[in-house]
């Protein structure tokens, strides 16, 4: 009966990549609610949900061949199991090969009859990822099998792709509805979104037969380049996600053109006022991008621009400029930063350039409560010209009375989604603000071709002069009194320094911790020297109390968490100790590190690590004392990890591609970029369908 069934509505169907998941046969209403999950809904959702990964069983790797890093298959005898537990129960398992090699199989969850089962001398074929342990390579849940006595191992024919997936929904199950799903593939002709004649020039694969091979590879495929996402299969899919996104990001910015935005006039006057009562002078970088700024404001179109500039090359600076242009032709600004600590600091300098003007400067943040808020609500509604604030300011309730312009400070941490919901706040009528987004993490050109494909983009390519390069080395926890030793010193010698915690841990709590038992073993190694302590668990006025005292010199050593990453301001600090220092991102590297040369003395950094340092923070550590470039750091760090994560979206998923990699297909980029202007000028309807195709719901915010 379903057999039938399902055969019919092929046959009826036009498009069958659009009929709803639940007509493959056999998938019934609680798959279809799992699927549901995933953002899988019609046969065609099912055809581009594409491999994470592929798991190779088709061989056994020899114990001595393991590598950290590696996942594999690999047989072995149990020598040891031990039953412990540290923090939390844990079971560990020793397997050898009998010539010496060995591997720990390490669980922290299990039950009793599974820890049972593992007894010294029997076989077990184990498949995982391995990792460097303490005591050598491991394996942290693997999947495992008992072998019994003498049989031989039977070894998968083709790799076994492994799917995005959710709770409930098992990998065989979900790779079977995919298969049903391929069953349906229509012709290449029909399938195919992208002309015909823009698939020739740039020399386009089968998109039939990429999807075929990336979700059942044959047997003879070639592991590597499959693995590394290099197959002509796996390119051909890569160019056509990058395509959809390009299209979706030109879509959307061209949405954005065709709205109005306040024409700033003014001659400038403001600005001129402020500028002569600056004690520096601006320097030719922050002049021409205020410039480019100034010429976009001037136009009834709303800006989009990006504003790159390393860490303390002056974007605030750029971002005062811009806000007055806005107040002197009668305008609103808002100016949202990503932190707390950071907004209170462009508070302060806003107020301490502004207020001497009678300009007012409003304060909105998360934190403020009850009547406090609701009367700075009410001046920012009866029109105040300038209010800062953290993404608070995005929060439902809070109305503008003419909203000219809206500064997003280190863009990196906001995402597209967000950057909207201001611009919806509005302006009377059908005006939108103008936008100016500052990012302290210089993007590489490729990535921010494609991931800011909706904004135009200038760069602070300057440091102020007089500022001399951060010194830096790493050394190992093994020698943390010479450093400390060092900070002695240097504290003797009227410098102040920074020591920074760092924890992985998620919670703000254990990070708080770290930083009280640092804070607690540094004053009392450094007896004649006053330490601080900063971190994020404190009220916004302990905190300002304690920068305060360290800005003004009462304190010679702050102890902070990762809180003082972005935006503190104290030149006269000239140390950084960055404790396990390997754990961190080069980003996060280089914005700590750019608390310290920001005066006229040598500054030095000091990459305090963990010693066996893996091979990726070996590298990390290695470019972060090479170099104070943050566009070279921001290339390694592609490099070496990714564009999501460089961006920070990885969390909201927004440029987590299915198969694209910006780092490895940049390559790509020139040829998308011509296809996409072909195709939105020339094949709108193909565009919508393929943005449809890869982007389904999330395409939504397109038409924002
Ligand atoms: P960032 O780009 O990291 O946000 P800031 O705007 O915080 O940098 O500026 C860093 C420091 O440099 C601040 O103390 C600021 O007052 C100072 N500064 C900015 N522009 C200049 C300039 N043109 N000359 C001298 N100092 C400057
Ligand atoms: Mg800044």
């Amino acid at each position: 009966m379903a057999v039938s069934r399902t055969e019919a509505s092929t046959e009826s169907a036009a498009d069958p990549g659009g009929l709803p998941v639940g007509s493959l046969g056999g998938v019934g209403p609680a798959l279809v609610d799992a699927l549901a999950r995933l953002g899988l809904h019609c046969v065609q959702d099912l055809w581009f949900h594409l491999p994470l990964r592929y798991e190779d069983r088709t061989h056994l790797m020899p114990l001595g061949d393991l590598r950290p890093g590696m996942r594999a298959q690999v047989v072995g005898v149990v020598e040891a199991v031990e039953k412990g537990f540290r923090y939390r129960p844990q079971l560990k398992v020793a397997i050898g090969d009998g010539v010496m090699n060995t591997l720990l199989l390490r669980f922290f969850h299990f039950n009793r009859s599974q820890a049972e089962q593992f007894r010294v001398g029997i076989r077990l074929l184990c498949y995982g990822e391995v990792r460097q342990g303490a005591g050598g390579l491991e394996m942290v849940h693997p999947q495992y099998r008992r072998l019994d006595e003498g049989a031989e191992v039977t070894l998968d024919e083709c790799l076994t792709p492994v799917y995005p997936t959710t709770e409930g929904l098992g990998q065989k199950r979900l790779a079977g509805v995919v298969a049903k799903a391929l069953q349906r593939l229509p012709a290449e002709a029909e399938l195919e979104l992208i002309p015909p004649s823009l698939c020739a020039e740039c020399g386009l694969t089968s998109l039939r037969e990429a999807l075929l091979y990336v979700h059942r590879p044959p047997p003879d495929a070639h592991v590597d380049q499959l693995s590394q996402g290099r197959h002509p299969a796996q390119q051909r899919l890569a160019f056509e996600e990058l395509l959809t996104q390009h299209m979706s990001l030109k879509r959307l910015r061209a949405a954005v053109r065709e709205r109005r935005a306040p024409a700033f006039g003014g001659r400038g006057r403001l600005r001129k006022r402020w500028l002569d009562a600056l004690p520096f002078k601006l320097t030719a970088a922050q002049q021409r991008v205020s410039k480019e700024v100034a010429v976009d404001t001037s136009q009834p179109r709303p800006m989009l621009r990006l504003v790159q500039g390393d860490v303390g090359s002056g974007k605030t600076a750029v971002a005062c400029a811009a806000a007055l242009s806005a107040v002197e032709a009668g305008y609103q600004v808002a100016l949202m930063a990503p932190t707390e600590l950071l907004a209170e600091q462009h508070l302060r300098n806003f107020r301490h350039w502004l207020e001497p003007m009678d300009i007012a400067v409003e304060w909105l943040a998360g934190k403020q409560q009850g009547k406090a808020r609701k009367q700075a609500m009410q001046r920012v509604a009866d029109g105040a010209s300038i209010v800062i604030g953290t993404h608070a300011l995005m929060q439902e309730g809070v109305e503008f009375a003419r909203l000219g312009l809206v500064i997003v400070d280190e863009q990196h941490r906001f995402g597209v989604q967000q950057r909207l919901a201001l611009r919806d706040k509005g302006l009377e009528g059908e005006l939108v603000p103008h936008q100016l987004v500052l990012t302290a993490t210089p993007i590489p050109r490729t990535l921010a071709m494609s991931a800011y494909a909706d904004l135009d983009i200038s760069a602070i390519d300057e440091l102020p002069p007089g500022r001399t390069p951060v010194q830096t080395i790493a050394i190992s926890n093994a020698r943390r009194e010479e450093v400390v030793e060092r900070i002695h010193v240097a504290c003797m010698e009227g410098r102040q320094a920074y020591w920074v915690c760092t924890l992985i841990e998620e919670s703000e709590q254990l990070r708080a911790q770290a930083a009280e038992a640092a804070h607690a073993e540094l004053t009392h190694a450094l007896t004649d020297c006053k330490v601080g302590l900063i971190h994020g668990r404190m009220k916004p006025k302990e905190k300002q109390a304690i920068m305060d005292a360290f800005k003004l010199g009462e304190l010679s050593v702050l102890v902070a968490t990762t809180v003082i990453e972005v935006g503190v301001d104290v030149p006269n600090a000239s140390l950084m100790v960055i404790e396990n220092s390997e754990r961190l991102g080069l980003a996060q590297l280089h914005q700590l590190r750019g608390r310290v040369g920001r005066g006229a003395v040598a500054s030095n950094c000091v990459l305090l690590y963990q010693p066996p340092l893996g091979q990726l923070a070996r590298e990390r550590l290695q470019v972060m004392r090479e170099t104070n470039d943050g566009f070279r750091i921001a290339e390694k760090d592609l490099e070496l990890r990714g564009p999501g994560e460089v961006l920070g979206t990885r969390q909201t998923g927004q440029l987590s591609f299915r198969m694209a990699d910006l780092a490895r297909d940049a390559h790509l980029l020139p040829a998308v970029q011509r296809v996409g202007e072909q195709m939105l000028a020339h094949h709108s309807e193909r565009a919508g369908r393929l943005i449809e195709r890869w982007i389904g719901g999330a395409a939504r915010y397109v038409n924002a």
